[in-house]
């Protein structure tokens, strides 16, 4: 095995942010031999990568690579080449390797066994540490001095350090900001003139206008069986109410078209079907007949089949349902079928799951920075954004291997 002691002259890399792209990179140059240098602001590594454990650890997806890289949207050229060199097969590989074998769970997600990121995260740094990878936990890193050497903010105080071979940022995205990623190296980069998308909320929720009689009863439930349809995408999912608006996975899969038509016109306009298991004249033949002495609330859960949530939800103003008793059964399926549902804001990005923007393809050659010598970047930093589904962390690993490749390709030979 390789240890620290054997590895005199090899060249020191300095890897700042312990998240996956970041400790993957380290796994990868250490694995090939050079010194690797960890620095994290936090006193512990990889904080979302554990938050993402408490839903499971959703690591990748099992679908074909076309459809997997379709997932990247427009930003799929910053990943493409990155999530072909390191497969989500190679992912799971890399998993099974540390102890953590994974399945495929019956939406095509892969998740490890246990449905945890902990024990996968102390595999890893044991890992690590055999593999001589030294980490500097509450080392903030603030820029670099008028030397060039990389400035950290410790509990002892500002330390600058020597200008390593290489460095390798993985300072994440900008959303749940408590977990260590907060853009705080935005302006920085900037001032050094890095081309920067500026950060925006992505798996987000919305604002609806909700009543207060609304919240008060459905606040923390979901509106099941639901399907969602934004412009011409229908998908078929749940979506959770909260005091001010809606989330969860149905939402976040429409998150990122519907953020960027608010951000265009200020609203938009959600249709829900609330009885997606029956076609629109099925459910008219149903209601049309005789409701004797129901009410017309009781009447759509009998006859109708909708939740009690589902039959409330159609009255509410911000659904557009407020003159449903007028309606005729036709046109009351109709409305089920198709409920106007208005979003009125984007939830702030301390709540996203994640973020789009983040350094631009124009101030890269692959992953190193145009305009600061020897210094790459990886993950989340980077600008592209993607559903939930694995889909993050496959293109968090991936460009952090693809990024410690580079790096080894263009590492001055070792003295
Ligand atoms: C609640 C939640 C659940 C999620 N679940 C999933 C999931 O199931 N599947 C999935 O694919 N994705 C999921 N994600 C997203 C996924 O966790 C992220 O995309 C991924 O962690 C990004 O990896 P990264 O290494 O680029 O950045 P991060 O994991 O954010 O790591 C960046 C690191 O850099 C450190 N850092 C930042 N600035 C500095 C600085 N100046 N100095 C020193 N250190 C610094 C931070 O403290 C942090 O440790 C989830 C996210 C959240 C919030």
């Amino acid at each position: 095995m390789t240890t620290p002691e054997t590895r005199a002259g090899a060249p020191v890399v300095y890897i700042i942010g312990a998240g996956p792209a970041g400790l993957i990179a380290a796994e990868t140059l250490a694995t090939a031999g050079c010194r690797v240098e960890i620095f994290e602001r936090k006193p512990v590594p990889a904080r979302k990568f554990l938050m993402a454990g408490r839903g499971g650890l959703n690591l990748t997806h099992s679908e074909d690579m076309d459809t997997f890289l379709t997932r990247y949207g427009s930003s799929r050229t910053m990943v493409e080449n990155a999530v072909r060199a390191f497969t989500p097969a190679d992912l799971r590989a890399w998993a099974d390797g540390l102890g953590e074998e994974t399945f495929v769970g019956s939406s095509g997600r892969v998740f490890p066994k246990s449905f945890k990121a902990s024990p996968l995260l102390r595999a890893w740094q044991a890992r690590l540490v055999s593999l001589g990878v030294t980490f500097h936990f509450a080392h903030h890193w603030q820029g670099w001095d008028a030397t060039g050497a990389p400035v950290f903010e410790t509990p002892n105080g500002t330390a600058a350090l020597p200008a390593p071979a290489a460095m390798l940022l993985a300072l994440g995205g900008a959303s749940w900001p408590r977990l260590g990623a907060d853009g705080d190296w935005v302006n920085m980069l900037r001032a050094r003139g890095v081309d920067i998308a500026p950060f925006r909320p992505a798996n987000c929720g919305f604002h609806v206008a909700w009543s207060e009689f609304f919240v008060r009863g459905f606040a923390g439930q979901p509106i099941k069986p639901l399907a969602l349809q934004f412009a011409d995408r229908r998908i078929e999912s749940e979506a959770m109410i909260t005091a001010n608006g809606v989330e969860g996975g149905g939402i976040y899969a429409l998150s990122s078209a519907l953020r960027d038509a608010i951000d265009k016109d200020g609203h938009a306009t959600l249709n829900l079907d609330v009885r997606p298991g029956l076609s629109v004249q099925e459910l008219a033949s149903r209601l049309s007949k005789p409701r004797g002495a129901k009410s017309l609330g009781t009447w759509l859960r009998t006859a109708g089949g909708l939740s009690s949530l589902a039959a409330t939800l159609l009255r509410e103003p911000a659904a557009g349902g407020e003159d449903i008793d007028t309606l005729a059964p036709a046109a009351l399926a109709a409305r089920i079928k198709s409920l106007p549902l208005q979003l009125h804001g984007v939830f702030p990005i301390d709540r996203a799951i994640s973020s789009a923007g983040g350094i631009r393809a124009a101030s890269l050659d692959g992953y190193r920075l145009r305009d600061i010598p020897h210094v790459y970047i990886a993950g989340e930093m980077m600008d592209w954004e993607a559903p939930t589904g694995g889909y993050l962390l496959q293109a968090s690993f991936a460009t952090g291997v693809a990024a410690a490749r580079q790096i080894l390709s263009e590492l001055p030979a070792s003295e």
